[in-house]
């Protein structure tokens, strides 16, 4: 992680509406962005925040989220955990269990700390973002 980022833990966070809650227990294993028209779609956004989370490492403490599934253009089959109420997405976890998820770190209630150490998909990233990665860095799997 980044120098500046000297978060403690736990770490709160939770659907924009509030109905679904949780705990992050535990310092990610990894955070980065993806530029991939998916990661568009997904978050709305220009592109995706992924944080990759110990499955034990985040505990929901309000709510049950509901839950979406579909393949990977990799092949593997992802559950999409989201908020019933607001549709906020919060969580992709892969049906073979890895022992990690992916949050979606723009749901914590402290983002100062959330800096991608990678960037994928930089192929197809529009070109306003483009200065957020160096030329020639891309890392896309
Ligand atoms: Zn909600
Ligand atoms: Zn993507």
């Amino acid at each position: 992680m980044p120098d500046h980022a000297q978060p403690t833990f736990p770490q709160t966070g939770g659907c924009q509406c509030g109905a679904v809650r949780y705990e992050l227990r535990e310092p990610p294993l990894g955070i980065w962005a993806c530029h991939c028209s998916l990661c568009r779609k997904q978050s709305g956004s220009a592109f995706g925040l992924s944080m990759s989370v110990a499955l034990d490492a985040l505990v929901f403490t309000r709510g049950d989220p509901g839950s979406w599934t579909r393949q990977a253009e990799s092949g593997h089959w992802l559950d999409c955990l989201y908020c019933c109420d607001c549709g906020s997405r919060l969580i992709h976890r892969r049906h073979e269990n890895d022992g990690r998820q992916t949050l979606k770190p723009g749901t914590l209630d402290d983002t100062s700390w959330v800096v991608p150490e990678r960037h994928f998909f930089t192929e197809s990233a529009l070109d306003w973002v483009r200065p957020l990665f160096p030329a020639g860095t891309d890392s896309a799997s």
